[in-house]
C-alpha cells in the first residue's frame, strides 16, 4: 500500500534551493519532508555574496565546503565587445567597503552534499521521486509521488526549477524574457599564473566570459555565449578547450589546463507572476530565472529561504494566507530590482544598438571615476535594495 505523510512543511524539489530550504525550515522547528529524484552531476560553482556567506554558516554546512572555496576579494570588468564605443577596465575592490572579500566562491557538488546531510541529521523525511500531482486546499496542500507517496502539508514550498510543477498546480503564470539564444559553458581550469583572488569578467558580444577564483591556481569558468557555440565548445578534447578558453582570456592567467568535464546551461529570464498563493511559496529557480551575471540567482534564493524561514518561526500555521502574503510583499522590491538590472546588462552586450553601448560604456566610465558611486553598486550587488 502507497505510504501516507503528513507534515507541517513539504519542499519540492532537491537543487541548491531546495536542500536550503529544507535546513532552514527545519532548523525552524517544523517537521519538513523533501519531495525529490535523485540529483545530476552539477560542476558549477556558486559565488556566494554579503549575508548569503552568514547565512548558509547559520545553516551549519560552509564548515564542510570551506576548504574547496575561496574568498572574492575583488571583481574586474573589461570590455571586449570589439565594438566601437568600449568601456574602460572597471575594477571593484572590497577593500573600498572597508571589508576584506565580497564573499567565497563555492563549488555546487560539495554544497549540495552537505546540505544534503544537514537536512538529514536535522531529522527532515527524504522522499526520492518526484512531485506528480500537487492539489491545493484551503488546510492543506495534498501531493502524490511518482512512486505512489501521499503527502499532505500544511505549506508547500515549491522549489522544482524552472518548469515548476508546483506553480503551475498553484495557478500562477510565468513572465519570460525574449529568448536569447544564450547558454553557459562551464568547468574548472589550472592556470600558471595567480588569479590573486580576483573574479575577471570579461564582456563580449555573446554574454560575459568569466573566471572565479578557487583554491590553489585553479579558476571556474562561466562562459555565457550562443547556444549553438556553448555545444561546439562543450564537445571539444580537454586541451582544445582549455586553449580556447585561455585565447578568450588573453592568457591573462598563463597556460590552462581543463581539470573535469565541462558542462552547458540554458539560459533563461523569467519571473513567477506571484510569489504565493493558496498554501504554496516559491523560491529559487520556480520563482525567479535570470542570466549568470554579478552572481544574483542563488543569492536571491537565499533570501527568499532567509524571509520565509524568519516568518514561519512560531507560527502556529506556516501555510496561512496572512504568512504568504508577507512573504510575497518582502521580496517583491528585492526580485524586480535584480530581475530589472540583470537583464538589462545582459541585453545591453547583446545588442547591435550603438546608445545601448554609449549608455553602457557611460555606466562604467562614470563608475571608474566616481568611488562613491562604486560602493552604491558594489552594496547593491551584494544585495542591498
Ligand atoms: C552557469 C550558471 C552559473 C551560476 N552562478 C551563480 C553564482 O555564482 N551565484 C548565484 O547566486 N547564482 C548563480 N547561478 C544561479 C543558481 O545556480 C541558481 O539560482 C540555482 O542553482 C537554482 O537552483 P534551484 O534549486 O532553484 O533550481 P534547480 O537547480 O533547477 O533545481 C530544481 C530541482 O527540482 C527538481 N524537480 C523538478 N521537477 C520536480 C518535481 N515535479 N518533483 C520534485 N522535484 C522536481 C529537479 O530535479 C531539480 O533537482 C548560476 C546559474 C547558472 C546557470
Amino acid at each position: 500500500m502507497a505510504e501516507r505523510i503528513t507534515t507541517d512543511i513539504a519542499v519540492v524539489g532537491g537543487g541548491l534551493a531546495g536542500l536550503a530550504a529544507v535546513a532552514a525550515v527545519a532548523r525552524a522547528g517544523k517537521s519538513v519532508v523533501l519531495i525529490a529524484p535523485a540529483r545530476q552531476p552539477d560542476r558549477r560553482t556558486t559565488a556566494l555574496l554579503g549575508e548569503s556567506v552568514d547565512f548558509i554558516r547559520s545553516l551549519g554546512v560552509f564548515g564542510a565546503v570551506a576548504a574547496e572555496s575561496q574568498p572574492l576579494c575583488g571583481i574586474r570588468i573589461i570590455d571586449a565587445t570589439g565594438r566601437l564605443l568600449r568601456a574602460p577596465e572597471v575594477f571593484f575592490d572590497a577593500g573600498e567597503l572597508g571589508v576584506t572579500a565580497f564573499g567565497q566562491n563555492v563549488p555546487n557538488e560539495p554544497l549540495l552534499a552537505a546540505l544534503e546531510r544537514e537536512a538529514d541529521r536535522l531529522g527532515a523525511l527524504r522522499i526520492a521521486t518526484s512531485a506528480e500531482t500537487i492539489v491545493p486546499g484551503s488546510d492543506v496542500v495534498s501531493i502524490t509521488g511518482a512512486d505512489g507517496t501521499e503527502v499532505t502539508a500544511r505549506l508547500v514550498i515549491g522549489a522544482d526549477g524552472r518548469k515548476s510543477a508546483v506553480r503551475a498546480a498553484a495557478g500562477i503564470g510565468l513572465r519570460e524574457g525574449r529568448d536569447l539564444d544564450q547558454a553557459a559553458l562551464v568547468g574548472t581550469f589550472a592556470h600558471m599564473l595567480p588569479h590573486d583572488d580576483v573574479s575577471t569578467e570579461f564582456h563580449t558580444p555573446n554574454g560575459p566570459f568569466t573566471l572565479v577564483p578557487l583554491p590553489g591556481r585553479r579558476s571556474a569558468l562561466v562562459w555565457v555565449t550562443t547556444t549553438g557555440e556553448a555545444d561546439y565548445l562543450r564537445n571539444l578534447p580537454p586541451a582544445a578547450i582549455a586553449e580556447a578558453v585561455e585565447r578568450q582570456a588573453s592568457s591573462f592567467l598563463g597556460a590552462m589546463t581543463s581539470i573535469g568535464p565541462t558542462q552547458t546551461f540554458p539560459l533563461a529570464t523569467a519571473t513567477a507572476t506571484r510569489l504565493a498563493a493558496e498554501r504554496i511559496a516559491l523560491i529559487g529557480e520556480a520563482a525567479h530565472v535570470l542570466p549568470p551575471i554579478g552572481a544574483q540567482g542563488f543569492n536571491l534564493t537565499l533570501r527568499d529561504i532567509a524571509a520565509l524561514a524568519r516568518l514561519v518561526t512560531g507560527a502556529p500555521d506556516p501555510g496561512s494566507r496572512a504568512l504568504l502574503e508577507d512573504y510575497a510583499r518582502e521580496r517583491a522590491a528585492d526580485l524586480g530590482l535584480r530581475t530589472t538590472v540583470v537583464s538589462l546588462l545582459n541585453r545591453s552586450l547583446l545588442t547591435g544598438f550603438l546608445p545601448a553601448h554609449a549608455a553602457r560604456s557611460l555606466g562604467l566610465i562614470v563608475l571608474d571615476a566616481v568611488p562613491q558611486l562604486r560602493r552604491v553598486v558594489m552594496r547593491h550587488g551584494l544585495g542591498a535594495t
